[in-house]
């Protein structure tokens, strides 16, 4: 038989309503999948991240199988399977002699540029997971150079018709009601959360999770309770669990943390969201027609069509020039304790442990701890998005690098946030239990109980003054930073060399 079509479906694109199938014929195209060691050790990762990928690719191919489907499948053990994604798509070729490879756009700006290098016959078709297509990003991005969420968010919700009234305003009358959105459990504590569908590993996925202990001994986290959702069927009963239970209190509870609590009312669904187990428009439309109160549900969609959009259309309409941004010139390697979570600091011990024993931490912690603390310290933005590549089982370069380099890390110097997320320790005694239990004390900067958050909170905005004390939107911060005292300013910039110099003496990588 001369094979016409071989559908090539990478690892984050398992939906079989991907543009890919098209036109696909059981008696003429096959299906290519392929574990690759380049993907896995391109970034050490976290056991759960490539448990998680190795699972649900295997159940896909299971599921094309089934349809009646020839389904090649690059197994990582197989000693044939070259490791690389050029060379075993080669491979592949060589032996099966497809007239044309046919693909969706790879969602990794690396892969698709190796991809194209080949000089094998690959027609890529536009992937349709996505409300906003590359093209209709780039045609905002002209009409609108400064590129404001805010702008491409209002955009988003008149074109898709997602809580708008019928005369062409926003439900509720406002475009969103985070005022509400903004409360901390405080001393009554957090109310009962809901726990997750956990769902328990077939032999399938018990076949992936040998696979990464046998590999990947050293790496970080453990499998040893994975219960993650790797099959479409379980993706729909978490997102069917996720609206009925944790979205009435999403909103007013997203910015708050608690000690020992990873996921409290947050979603969890980006790792499904990401492999296109589910689309965002389903999402979506299981949050709208829940019973949850507007403020939550409008956080929700504003985080799935705006934010989520907005960061994959800016990716592809800045790559390549986007990784190499440092606009706070910072240079610093990350300290050994975000691979270990060992540092007395509370607040990054609960954080880090939830990304050890969990490979993920909600939205806040990324944000207001991990990457709060890494752009204080000054370190290398790229080197946090590789580490957050590393050690989170939902990310993906197209979703990780606008929101570390560019959101958390300021690395963009303003393409994606009008300012720094700049806080001190305060900010975090405000939002959490952390303060309460930590050797440390939010509101000092200076001396031995002083919190490393404050001191280099102080020391950033002394040290970025030339480049931020201009911002509108830092004016306060930087009012109260001339009412400090320069011989105090000055007591607490040496406090934070120490750190500085202290934390990032001693780093390290776990094996590849
Ligand atoms: Fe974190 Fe500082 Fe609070 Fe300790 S005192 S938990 S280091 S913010």
């Amino acid at each position: 038989m001369t094979l016409r079509h071989l559908v090539l479906i990478l690892g984050d694109q398992l939906d079989a309503r991907s543009a890919a199938f098209d036109g696909f014929d059981e008696k003429q195209d096959a299906v290519a999948m392929m574990e690759l060691w380049q993907e896995a050790t391109y970034v050490p990762q976290h056991k759960r991240r490539l448990a998680y990928f190795f699972a649900a690719m295997r159940h896909f191919a299971e599921a094309q199988r089934a349809k009646g489907r020839h389904v090649v499948y690059s197994d990582l053990d197989d000693p044939e399977n070259r490791g690389d994604f050029v060379q075993e798509l080669q491979r592949r070729v060589a032996a099966l002699k497809p007239e044309r490879i046919i693909l969706v756009e790879p969602g990794d700006w690396r892969v698709k540029r190796n991809l194209l290098a080949a000089g094998l016959p690959i027609d890529m078709r536009a992937d349709r997971h996505f409300l906003c297509s590359r093209e209709d990003f780039a045609a905002f991005a002209q009409e609108h150079p400064a590129m404001v969420l805010e702008t491409f968010y209002r955009g988003m919700r008149r074109r898709l018709d997602v809580l708008m009234d019928a005369d062409g305003e926003p439900a509720g009358g406002a475009w969103n009601f985070d005022t509400k959105n903004r409360e901390a459990f405080g001393k009554r504590g957090r109310p009962l959360v809901p726990a997750p569908p956990r769902f328990a590993p077939d032999a399938i996925t018990r076949r992936a999770l040998q696979l990464v202990e046998w590999h990947f001994p050293g790496h970080p986290g453990r499998l040893d309770d994975f219960a993650l959702p790797v099959t479409r069927r379980q993706a729909l009963a978490s997102l069917r669990d996720f609206v009925t239970q944790r979205l009435p209190d999403f909103g007013r509870y997203q910015d708050a943390m608690q000690g020992g609590e990873p996921l409290l009312f947050h979603s969890g669904l980006s790792g499904p969201l990401n492999l296109h187990l589910l689309s965002p428009r389903e999402t979506v439309d299981a949050a709208l027609a829940s019973t949850a109160p507007l403020n939550a549900v409008e956080g929700f969609v504003r985080q799935v069509i705006g934010w989520r959009e907005f960061v994959h259309g800016l990716y592809w309409h800045a790559m390549p020039a986007y990784a190499q941004l440092n606009a706070l010139e910072a240079d610093l390697p990350m300290p050994r304790f975000y691979w270990t979570g060992e540092t007395s600091m509370r607040c990054l011990a609960e954080a880090i442990g939830h990304t050890i024993d969990h490979a993920y931490a909600h939205h806040i912690e990324r944000l207001m701890v991990l990457g709060l603390f890494a752009m204080l310290l000054g370190v290398n933005p790229y080197e946090v998005h590789r580490w957050h590549m590393s050690m989170f089982w939902d990310s993906i370069d197209w979703v990780s690098l606008p929101n570390t380099l560019g959101m958390s890390q300021y690395g963009d110097g303003g393409v994606i946030g009008t300012k720094p997320y700049a806080a001190s320790g305060r900010y975090i005694d405000r939002m959490s239990d952390h303060c309460r239990h930590c050797r440390y004390r939010p509101d000092q900067a200076l001396g031995e109980e002083a919190c490393p958050f404050t001191t280099l909170y102080w020391d950033f905005l002394a040290r970025h003054r030339p480049r931020l004390a201009a911002n509108q939107r830092m004016r306060h911060q930087y009012a109260n930073l001339a009412r400090k005292p320069a011989a105090e300013l000055s007591r607490i910039r040496r406090q934070a060399d120490r750190l500085k110099a202290e934390m990032t003496a001693d780093t390290f990588l776990p094996p590849a």
